[in-house]
């Protein structure tokens, strides 16, 4: 294999317009001055940004401050048995080092660059040795601190990465292992969706495919006669042109890390609402299927009002909606930045109202935990997933769904962590990749956060999680931010404690606490007070 580049250190000749480091150095003290030109650093941007479970994604070097998708789908025929797309990317990028080279995201074994223009330009380009990057040699040196557009033109067709890291294959599409596809994925009847999480958006787009770089997005989808494109954002222009296809422009001025970038084309239906006061709804279901979503969506109002009472902050987003794909499609129910991904399979009614509503509160908590404020590393995901388990935890001991409440609930997480915790790790220090997405470390991290309550009280825990949301709103934070946020709220330092909780070997013992204050009780009526949360319909996965 490849060994990755060294970084290459040239002295600049004025010509190339750099800027040139001066350095005064005083010799001898009160002596004369001299000035000396030191080099200055110039070579090609990391390939990487170094995430420990997934080290291929990311670049280095500059940060993307826009997305703009141009990308038509062309649903599956005799030649193109999966379809496939065409697409333009422009991408405004910040330099942040002097590069020669630049690299983005992009499975090369199911996409085709057919051109690279670099401030307007054609550029070189090439595949890394491991076929997962895009390799663009500007024409020109990029300047650190300039910004800089890209325009790549490209093809790509659907095909599945494994969740757990490109190099584990995904089994039959039609076995068990559907639930770890993700990426650029066909619906099974015409159209398309992306399931990015964690690793998949650069199978269908160039990309910095790592969360440390959000950025506001616009995708523009045309979509056949008979189908309708949607993405995250608010839809902004619809255009129907003669042939019956259709362009809809969806925007999200909000930053958006490219795993929860959602979108897709399908033989679909727009269904929409609005919470007063709140996101504009907007969801796309299965035409077929749409008369039986209703009660579905229905739900949606009560959680987003709910969520915003328990977590103490607005809805963070302008809309909001589900992203229902055909049956079968996917196994997974996948957090998406207003649009939540699901298979149609949610729809069979043996999945009850009090499950169905709790895999909600969770996929809406990721809007603030997650999406909102996007985690640094893939080995801290406890820091989403263990918020929005926390919040479905708490719906849950309100709603009545069981007889379970609140410190029971808790109780009995705290009975199974140590054993989960021998297995997978400590939350913020899972074994392996596969760990990061299990359910007990969702709750392991739902357990650190309620030992955190009890230790510092209701009202500070509630203004650490609110303060912590206001200052990394739209970009990404890691434990230690959240770390030091609480230790500076509380007004002491939390560090060994939370340390404790989030990375020993050992689980610390739950303190005792004060009591949860009284909060109204939830306005999310379940169907039925005794219907059990669990269900005869299986959810294979829910990130
Ligand atoms: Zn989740």
């Amino acid at each position: 294999m490849r060994q990755p580049r060294r970084r290459a250190v040239r002295h600049l000749a004025l010509t190339l317009g750099a800027s040139l480091v001066v350095a005064l150095a005083s010799v001898g003290g009160s002596g004369p001055v001299a000035l000396a030109i030191m080099p200055v650093e110039v070579g090609p941007g990391a390939r990487s940004v170094g995430d420990p479970f997934y080290p291929t994604l990311g670049n280095g070097g500059y940060d993307v401050t826009s997305y703009d998708l141009d990308l038509t789908w062309h649903a599956p025929d005799a030649a193109h048995p999966t379809g496939w797309i065409a697409g333009v990317a422009t991408i405004d990028i910040q330099l942040r080092e002097h590069l020669t080279e630049l690299s983005l995201d992009l499975r090369r074994d199911t996409t085709e660059v057919s051109s690279v223009r670099v401030g307007g330009v054609l550029a070189r380009h090439r595949a890394d040795g491991f076929g997962r990057k895009l390799i663009i040699e500007p024409p020109d040196l990029l300047q650190a601190a300039r910004t800089t557009r890209l325009r790549i033109e490209w093809t790509a067709r659907p095909a599945p990465v494994h969740r757990l890291g490109e190099e584990l294959g995904v089994e039959d599409p039609d076995g068990l292992d559907r639930a770890d596809a993700r990426g650029f994925l066909a619906d099974g009847d015409g159209g398309f969706f992306l399931a990015s999480q964690p690793n998949g958006a650069h199978t269908l787009f160039p990309s910095n495919d790592h969360p440390t770089d959000p950025a506001p997005v616009r995708v523009r989808l045309t979509a056949p006669a008979g189908m309708l494109g949607v993405a995250t954002g608010r839809r902004i222009e619809e255009v129907a042109h003669p042939d019956g296809s259709t362009t809809t422009t969806w925007v999200s001025d909000d930053p958006v890390a490219t795993h929860v970038l959602a979108m897709g084309v399908g033989r679909s239906t727009l269904i929409e609402d609005d919470i007063p006061g709140g996101p504009h709804l907007r969801s796309v279901v299965p035409t077929a299927l749409a008369p039986f979503a209703e009660h579905r969506l229905a739900v949606l109002p009560e959680v987003v009002t709910w969520l915003e009472d328990a977590i103490g902050r607005p809805y963070p987003f302008r809309t909001l909606g589900l992203q229902l794909v055909p049956p079968g499609a996917t196994g997974a129910i996948l957090e998406g930045q207003t649009l939540i991904l699901a298979g149609a399979g949610m729809l069979d009614p043996r999945l009850s109202e009090c499950a169905w509503t709790s895999l909600m509160v969770h996929e809406v908590a990721h809007q603030w935990f997650g999406d909102s404020v996007a985690i640094a590393r893939w080995d801290q995901k406890w820091l989403s997933e263990g918020h929005a388990t926390y919040y479905e935890q708490l719906w849950e001991a309100e709603s009545g769904c069981d007889a379970l409440g609140r410190d029971r609930r808790f109780r009995r997480l705290y009975a199974g962590a140590q054993a989960a915790r021998d297995r997978g790790g400590p939350p913020d220090r899972p074994r392996a990749p596969r760990f990061a997405y299990d359910a007990t470390i969702y709750a392991q991290g739902a357990l650190a956060l309620e030992a955190l309550r009890r230790e510092v009280g209701d009202e500070r825990f509630r203004a650490i999680e609110t303060t912590f949301l206001d200052r990394f709103r739209g970009r990404s934070a890691s434990t230690d931010d959240y770390i030091d946020t609480a230790s500076e709220i509380a007004g002491r330092d939390l560090r060994p404690f939370l340390e404790a909780w989030l990375r020993d070997d050992q689980v610390p013992r739950l303190p005792a606490g004060p009591s949860p204050s009284a909060r109204p009780s939830s306005s999310v009526a379940p169907a039925s007070p005794a219907e059990p949360t669990s269900s005869a319909v299986v959810v294979s996965a829910s990130d």
